[in-house]
């Protein structure tokens, strides 16, 4: 997941040295020179929650913002690149670095009252930037810049903005603009409640002692031992609900454990969708658009809600069939236990499909997992990517930061600074309970260095535990690894709102899926994955097995992706009084999946990206698409190889959103993209 959440910095930047970094097209300010603009790590990152230093350097960062834009107003004459673009470009990396920061901690910062402060400060900031899409002097001015001189990404940026202004509704008469402004600010603070009762709604089952975990690894078993009163708890998080669902023999604990994942956030956030689903359609509708489907859609790749729409069926069409074929499969080995069964349920798919695994393609994840320890995986994200792109990941020691557990890293191309990430892969109470890459900071070329960092929740980071990791969270790390180095990489440019991550929402997951492809290569696991007692490196022959039995139930697997893009969508693409979420959930679910509908559940309450992804959640499919055809251009004898991992740099992840996505993928392909290699992995080959 690439976090549409937006998060704050401490560096506040004379506009001056951004006015002439950006004056001089082409020429990097900042090259070769030791950059100024590289901040102590800020003070308020601390575990120990410095709340003045964090207001400060918020109230700096909208005053810097404010200041600039005043600047930018202020200007009689021929308006120009320097006297309005490139405020414009400093007002927005200003109100960005604001609402990026506040948005992280109040993701994962463990203090409550901090997070909630931070909250605070992210209405703020977002309220700022929302006023700011609504101004019309603002876009008057912009309109009146000629850049039919400029360079193609500053044209680019120019007519991507002002296009932007109108989707807000700049156009739109003063009294529809207000009503729009309230709206907005209303939106922020459902979207707040939405996330803050998934991340806040943890729960746990007890089990009655160590029987109730017959058949998890000793490991697992270990990392749980009964309380005083006898009882183990289980929690909802991933490194408890993966496994548990996946080797637990125990159907109960299992069926327990999964009804209270499906709830989290039940009822609370029933409510509070509805709520995000009437106020987005009424925004859609004062905006002139029939839904907020049409309206999000229009400037992605995929162009039209009806696309989107003609895409999910297409899904549905290629993998419908293939999943009730493997579905048969689930459930004559189901029989074997069950005579009597008639259907395999949700909570059984995992331990059946593993069964079916270790029985058809004689492979065992629990085997894989041995070969995964937390640390050595970590250690191999860094070194593939390193070697890939040409760059050096510097730890750095006693950093500042919001948890003790997170990481600080620079990245460096020879004496060159690129960026700084920071990891934070372990769960926390109150922390962000899924997986993305949250913005810090956009790098603008001689002004800041990208700043991002990966939020997890991987086994791992406690005393005298290995971490041992299941391969899906190997390819999770991989993923958002993938939206990490895409930042970083494409955060080298001048405009801000176009940098790394912020191209067409539908293409931002194309990055992330295709870098999972490594953990799939024996040549690349083979680099780090090895036995954590013995040493031993992952065997090719357990990789070779582990490819086929994951090819096994991927139809059902997409199949199920389908389906979320059809909720998705199917909220967003009518009117709210024709929308009950359950029915919505029970309607579409037995058209997509064979997999049977788990009673008395909720999976809409925590599917945290109908808040942040909305009606596009097709991107994640729309994305493989992409992923799977560009992959297809890479050695797969040979994935280090900086050869083509250089031109994929360069023609897709450094220009970052400063062309369309299709001209990026077109010149890296030398074609345009199709679905060939996407249908040929569907069916089962690569
Ligand atoms: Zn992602």
């Amino acid at each position: 997941m690439n976090s549409r959440q937006k998060i704050r910095s401490v560096h506040a930047l004379a506009p001056f040295a951004l006015a002439v970094a950006l004056a001089l097209p082409g020429t990097s300010v900042a090259a070769g020179k030791a950059p100024k603009d590289q901040p102590a790590t800020p003070a308020f990152f601390s575990g120990r929650p410095d709340t003045a230093a964090f207001r400060a350097t918020e109230d700096a960062e909208l005053r810097a913002a404010q200041s600039a834009l005043d600047r930018m107003l202020a200007v009689k004459g021929k308006r120009t690149i320097l006297n309005t673009l490139i405020p414009y470009n400093e007002v927005q990396l200003h109100t960005d670095n604001a609402a990026y920061g506040s948005s992280l901690l109040e993701a994962v910062h463990p203090d409550s009252a901090f997070r909630a402060l931070a909250e605070q400060h992210t209405q703020r900031a977002t309220k700022f930037s929302d006023d700011l899409s609504l101004n019309r002097a603002v876009y008057d001015a912009l309109s009146q810049v000629d850049v039919s001189k400029a360079d193609a990404s500053t044209r680019y940026f120019h007519e991507k903005t002002l296009r932007d202004f109108r989707l807000a509704g700049v156009d739109r008469d003063e009294a529809t603009r207000a009503a729009v402004s309230k709206l907005l600010e209303e939106l922020t603070k459902t979207s707040q409640d939405f996330d803050r009762n998934i991340r806040q709604d943890s729960r746990t089952i007890q089990v009655d002692g160590p029987s109730a975990l017959a058949g998890l690894p000793d490991d697992f078993i270990k990392a749980h031992p009964p309380g005083p009163d006898g009882k183990i708890t289980l929690s909802i998080e991933y490194p408890d609900l993966v496994p548990v669902t996946r080797y637990a023999k125990n159907d109960d604990v299992r069926r327990r454990l999964m009804r209270e994942s499906q709830n989290r956030a039940y009822p609370a956030n029933m409510a509070v969708l509805d709520s995000l689903i009437a106020k987005r359609y009424r925004l859609a509708q004062m905006l002139g658009h029939p839904t907020w489907a049409d309206y999000i859609t229009q400037d992605k790749m995929i162009e039209s809600a009806a696309n989107a729409e003609d895409f999910i069926q297409r899904l549905r069409e290629t993998t419908f069939k293939r999943a009730q074929d493997e579905y048969a499969v689930y459930l004559k080995r189901k029989q074997e236990d069950d005579p009597a069964a008639t259907q395999v349920n949700r909570w059984e798919m995992s331990y059946y499909g593993r069964l079916i695994r270790m029985r058809d393609y004689d492979f065992d994840p629990q085997q894989a997992r041995a070969y995964f320890p937390f640390e050595r995986v970590k250690q191999g994200v860094l070194d593939a990517t390193a070697t890939m792109f040409g760059l050096t990941y510097k730890r750095v020691p006693d950093a500042a930061v919001w948890d003790p557990n997170v990481e600080v890293y620079e990245v460096y191309e020879g004496p060159k600074m690129l960026g700084r990430f920071f990891l934070d892969l372990h769960p926390r109470p109150g922390k962000y309970n899924h997986a993305a890459k949250f913005t810090i900071h956009q790098g603008v070329r001689g002004i800041q260095i990208p700043e991002h960092a990966l939020v997890c929740n991987f086994p791992g980071g406690k005393p005298g535990d290995p971490g041992l990791m299941e391969h899906s969270d190997v390819e999770t790390f991989f993923h958002e690894f993938g939206h990490l180095v895409h930042a970083i990489l494409g955060g080298q440019g001048a405009w801000e709102p176009v940098a790394g991550t912020s191209t067409q929402r539908d293409f931002v997951e194309a990055p992330s899926q295709m870098l999972e492809e490594w953990c799939w290569n024996p040549k690349v696991l083979q680099t780090f994955a090895r036995h954590y007692q013995t040493g031993e490196p992952i065997p090719t022959e357990l990789v070779t097995k582990m490819r086929k039995a994951d090819a096994f139930g991927r139809s059902i697997q997409i199949s199920a992706q389908a389906f979320y893009s059809a909720v998705s969508l199917n909220i967003y693409n009518r009117p709210p009084t024709q929308v009950n979420t359950d029915a919505v959930v029970t309607t579409l679910e037995p058209r997509f999946s064979p997999v049977p509908t788990m009673p008395d559940t909720h999976m809409q309450t925590a599917f945290g990206h109908l808040d942040g992804y909305s009606a596009v959640y097709y991107t994640y499919m729309w994305s493989l698409v992409i992923a799977k055809d560009m992959f297809s251009r890479f050695d797969r004898n040979n994935l280090l190889d900086p050869t083509v991992a250089r031109r994929y740099r360069d023609t897709v992840l450094a220009p970052g959103g400063s062309r369309p996505a299709k001209a990026l993928v077109h010149e890296f392909l030398e074609r345009d993209y199709d679905f060939k290699a996407f249908d040929e992995w569907l069916a089962g080959k690569g």
